[in-house]
């Protein structure tokens, strides 16, 4: 027996992919190899790999002629056998012991740093459309901290015990959930998705894991790399196909013990909805973590420097297309600044290059598919037909090729107009010019604006005004930002979620999250036990 040192609390460092880098040519030469053949994927049950006759296409979304590859669908009879496949091995994973469980992550972490790291960034760059940058601060950096940081998280959690007094010995046992998880992931985050399945997964838990229909192809990837890591088969069983059909079969199965959800807020209120009415089906009440939605403000304070909110705007609005939930998209601007505010971001703006992520040029590429296409520029027509707004940048769009929108700048005279309100997840950023001495007034708006309360940022040099947002703001954002863009997490550096409509805030890459992973069992073991039944006092 011996014990086990744990990861060291440091951050991936990121690559750069400078023109000549050795990181540069490896993911131009995976992507071209990847781009220019055929995968099939199968579902992950136990110990199979399963081809269905019923497969769809993945395409690019910035190429969405080309096909480089197909999925499978599952049936329900699938999922069931997914969900008899957790049950099957869970006591065996149950009963290994923890620092063989983190040594099998761990591995899955080295692997994505070195001889994964190129295909699961060019898989994200393929199938989800992300440049280089944001394939690696994701799908390399982010995913290798979920894994190595939650292992620290772990440790820690066992380590909290209760006190022994005497002849007396408690102990707390975390044992994982007695039934399985669901996990269900959304398109944009590839450490999501693999953080989601992998959480419960280290805490001795079995998953069943739905990814989204547009990050099937890097989800492949990690079920690879978790297979090459040693992760005994059917301890994450992974299966795609329609959504309805497989949280159906799941959420009616009496064994649900959890569910891991990061996706829209109206998905996850139907999900929640479903848990309820099925609730006297289940052998426990299902742990339900989610987070959601946003609509992600900056607001700048009359002392703020110019430069500094032009670039949290454009960094965080229209990074990754502002397909990510912390996007800033509702900008509040003072009246003394809006002006040169306004004609910075324009200058810069018109500089944005877009297209392929295969031409590292580019700052921005496709969104993710064609409803989120339309959606998106559904938002922009609306905008030019209505004489209250304007859109001072951008608006343009273009599928041809693919999915392509322009990043676009609306400036509303109306706090509460639709594009204040909603989340649009796309590149389109909405300004509100405020009076200056509407400081306080312009915090309440952001607070009651809109449904959600994920990210939010305050740009200002005067300690005053920031000191007084903070309050303002308590309850607005479960990640707030002073003089930054609203987005950007680092696993163990700012652990992320938000509350109201944006989720149930439990900070995924944090032990908050880890807890809801485990039922401890407490365990008081007396050495020597009372051998009659009066106490003293009745002497
Ligand atoms: P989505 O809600 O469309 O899909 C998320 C997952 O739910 C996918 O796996 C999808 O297939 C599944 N799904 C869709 N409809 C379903 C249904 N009717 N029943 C059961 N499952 C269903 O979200 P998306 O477009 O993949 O991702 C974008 C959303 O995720 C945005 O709202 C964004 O804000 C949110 N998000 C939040 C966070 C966060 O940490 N708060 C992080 C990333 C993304």
């Amino acid at each position: 027996m011996s014990t086990f040192n744990i990861p060291q609390r440091v951050n991936e460092p990121i690559k750069n992919y400078i023109k000549g880098s050795i990181e540069r040519s490896e993911v131009e030469e995976t992507y071209h190899s990847m781009f220019n053949s055929k995968i099939d994927i199968p579902l992950f049950i136990g110990n199979d790999k399963i081809l269905t006759s019923k497969r769809q296409n993945i395409s690019p979304p910035h190429e969405i002629k080309k096909i480089v590859g197909t999925f499978s669908l599952s049936e329900p009879d699938h999922i069931e056998k997914a969900i008899e496949s957790c049950l099957n091995v869970k006591e065996s994973w149950t009963n290994t012991p923890w620092e063989e469980r983190a040594a099998i992550f761990l591995k899955a972490a080295e692997l994505i740093a070195g001889p994964y790291r190129s295909k699961i960034n060019a898989a994200t760059m393929i199938g989800q459309s992300k440049n280089i940058f944001q394939a690696e601060i994701d799908a390399a950096c982010e995913f290798i901290d979920f894994l190595k940081f939650n292992i620290i998280y772990m440790s820690e959690i066992y380590d909290e015990q209760p006190i022994t007094v005497g002849k007396v010995s408690n102990k707390l046992e975390y044992r994982p959930l007695e039934g399985f998880v669901y996990a269900i992931t959304p398109f944009n985050f590839t450490a999501i998705g693999g953080n989601l399945c992998a959480s419960p997964a280290l805490m001795g838990n079995t998953v069943l894991w739905k990814p989204s229909d547009h990050q099937v192809y890097s989800a492949k990837v990690i079920m690879d790399i978790f297979e090459e890591a040693g992760l005994p088969k059917g301890v994450i069983n992974m299966v795609t196909g329609d959504p309805e059909m497989i949280t159906k079969v799941a959420l009616e199965n009496s064994n649900l013990s959890g569910v891991h959800f990061t996706g829209s807020t109206f998905v996850f209120k139907k999900l929640w909805e479903s848990i309820g009415k099925n609730i006297n089906l289940y052998k426990d009440y299902p742990r339900i973590v989610g987070e959601t939605g946003g609509k992600d403000f900056i607001i700048s304070h009359p002392s703020a420097d110019t430069d500094i909110v032009s670039t949290a705007i454009i960094r965080g609005g229209f990074e990754f297309q502002g397909q990510k939930c912390s996007a800033a998209s509702r900008i509040y601007l003072p009246k003394s600044k809006s002006d040169e505010i306004i004609k910075k971001l324009q200058e810069q703006i018109k500089d944005i290059k877009m297209g392929s992520p295969i031409d590292f040029e580019n700052f921005m590429t496709a969104v993710i598919h064609k409803k989120s296409f339309e959606k998106i520029v559904n938002y922009i027509k609306n905008a030019q037909n209505d004489k209250n707004v304007e859109i001072i940048c951008g608006g343009n769009y273009d599928n041809s090729k693919g999915y392509f929108i322009s990043p676009t700048l609306i400036l509303t005279s109306d706090p509460n107009y639709t594009t204040m309100k909603e989340e649009i997840f796309g590149p389109v950023v909405t300004i509100y010019i405020y009076e200056d001495k509407m400081w306080k007034e312009t915090l309440d708006l952001i607070d009651k604006t809109s449904q959600y309360a994920l990210t939010g940022a305050v740009i200002s040099s005067n300690q005053e005004s920031i000191d007084f947002a903070l309050k303002k703001l308590r309850y607005s954002a479960g990640n707030f930002y002073i003089n930054d863009k609203p987005s950007g997490a680092v696993v163990g550096q700012q652990p992320f979620g938000g509350s109201r409509a944006s989720g149930t805030n439990d900070k995924a890459g944090s032990k908050l999250n880890l807890l809801r992973w485990v039922s401890p069992r407490l365990i008081k073991e007396n050495f020597n036990p009372p051998k009659d039944y009066p106490y003293p006092h009745m002497n």
